[in-house]
């Protein structure tokens, strides 16, 4: 343990006012408006992001659209730069995984493999991961053409006037294939079985779209460089024959879901269907003094700022929370 979390660890109270599972932009933007109110967070980063705490947007080159940054920022960097604003407002790092949680009687109980605390509230940010096709091409030419969000990478210069893919055949997928007409010249959907699985408006308007052809029965089973290091071309798989073929495209979109960080939440607050933590006004989870913000209860944006917005959101709930109890 380094010598703040020694410190920290020193002076802990018995009781936590606020505990926040989760370092992406929600979390560390929870952790910034409950340290300003004095609530001393306790933070459980996590590193399941590549092994850092910092969530997604460790995993990405430049972020264009978070406000303030003109010229955009990198992920790391802006992760960086929240996490150094947490720590200056009190918030108390653990760059731990928290393994169990414990919200059926109050205070709540959180524990990481390395300690155990109680909680008074809890704010759950742990985010979610978008779904991979695990090709063996994502190993070299991730961010190099491979991306899981055409809204975050679709207005790259790489793929500008370029050629594209996208996988998926369900309503992310094809409003990913629209999207990036935007910039692409031409953009291929790669649908797996022989129908889409998109709402009827969005099949119609992909299938009217000159500048988009969609191939059924058609999986991506690798990718290959050009000389930039760039993704260069796919390899494709007819699902009816197993015949194969190349297909010259600078980028590949993945839109094929996600899954919520929700598992260690499981039997305790309310799931939807897929996973997601169930919301009601604004942030407030099943279990009363127990908020969610970000990606883990948002299936629409998935943002960073809108992540950072409802981490906003929990943390003003948590200080009224905790004033109405004492
Ligand atoms: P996350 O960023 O997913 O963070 C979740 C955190 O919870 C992580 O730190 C994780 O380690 C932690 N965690 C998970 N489980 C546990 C556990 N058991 N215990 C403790 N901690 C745990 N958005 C934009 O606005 N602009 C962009 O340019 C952009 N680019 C992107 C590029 C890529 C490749 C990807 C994947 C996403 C991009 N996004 C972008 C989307 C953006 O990253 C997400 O919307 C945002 O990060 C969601 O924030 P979050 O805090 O909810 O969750």
């Amino acid at each position: 343990a380094s010598a703040q979390e020694q410190d920290a660890t020193e002076d802990a109270p018995d009781v936590e006012n606020c505990v926040i599972i989760g370092s992406g932009p929600a979390g560390y933007t929870a952790a910034i408006y409950a340290g300003r109110a004095n609530l001393r967070p306790l933070m459980f980063e996590g590193f399941q992001a590549g092994g850092v705490p910092g969530g997604q947007l460790m995993t990405t080159t430049e972020v264009e659209n978070f406000p303030g940054f003109p010229e955009g920022v990198t992920g790391p960097d802006l992760m960086d730069k929240m996490r150094k604003q947490a720590e200056r407002w009190g918030a108390v790092m653990h760059t731990e995984d928290v393994v169990t949680v414990d919200f059926t009687s109050r205070p709540f109980t959180v524990s990481s493999s390395d300690r155990t605390v109680k909680a008074n509230s809890v704010i759950v940010a742990t985010g979610a991961t978008a779904k991979r096709l695990g090709i063996p091409a994502e190993a070299t030419l991730w961010s190099r053409g491979i991306s899981a969000c055409a809204i975050c990478d679709g207005a790259s210069p790489i793929f500008k006037g370029e050629e594209v893919a996208v996988v998926g055949g369900g309503d992310t997928a094809t409003e990913e294939a629209v999207y990036l007409t935007k910039y692409a010249k031409h953009v291929h959907l790669l649908v797996r079985g022989s129908t889409m699985r998109a709402s009827k408006a969005m099949q119609d308007r992909v299938l009217q779209h000159k500048a988009i052809t969609v191939h059924y029965n058609t999986e991506c089973v690798d990718g290959s460089p050009n000389s930039k290091g760039n993704l260069g071309a796919l390899k494709l798989r007819d699902t009816n024959n197993g015949d194969e073929r190349q297909l010259k495209v600078k980028g590949l979109f993945y839109g094929i879901g996600h899954t919520p960080n929700s598992k260690i939440f499981g039997n305790q607050i309310e799931l939807d269907e897929a996973g997601y933590v169930v919301v009601r006004e604004g942030t407030r989870t099943s279990i009363e003094g127990v908020f969610s913000a970000g990606d883990l209860h948002d299936q629409e944006f998935r943002q960073a700022i809108t992540a950072a917005g409802s981490g906003c959101m929990a943390a003003i709930s948590v200080e009224r929370y905790l004033t109405e109890k004492n």
